[in-house]
């Protein structure tokens, strides 16, 4: 099985294709759709927004993507979900977040409707 790739704009794995055979390596992006939608400033500010806010988590906790496309998008705040989804889906390929439907790890290629994001290995608090 060749490796497995993650789009460099959506961070959704990338299906692989016999026609990339020879240069899968190489292949950055999940559609052309993506290869011309670079990643900019504002895109790693969410990336940096999104682990900040993993990180305050209490352990274990999970938090609303909507919280960060808030603090960063302003009364906008709903034109920028699809940008921090992606950004969490891109920290979700690098092995930081996981997404979390119905309190249980989904894949965030494939996740469709609300999720919630999580620090990947969390301590998990002691239970009584
Ligand atoms: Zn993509």
């Amino acid at each position: 099985m060749p490796e497995e790739r993650f789009c460099r704009r959506c961070g959704r794995r990338i299906e692989w294709r016999r026609k990339w055979a020879a240069d899968w390596d190489r292949i950055a992006y999940c559609s052309e759709k993506c290869r011309r939608r670079k990643i900019g400033a504002r895109d790693r500010e969410i990336e940096r927004a999104l682990v900040s806010r993993a990180l305050r988590a209490a352990a274990g906790a999970t938090f609303c993507p909507s919280e960060v496309a808030r603090a960063v998008g302003g009364e906008d705040w709903r034109a920028w979900m699809e940008s921090v989804r992606e950004a969490a889906r891109r920290l979700v390929a690098k092995g930081e977040l996981e997404v979390l439907q119905r309190g249980a790890v989904v894949d965030a290629s494939t996740a469709r409707g609300p999720i919630r994001l999580r620090r990947v290995n969390a301590p998990v608090p002691p239970s009584r």
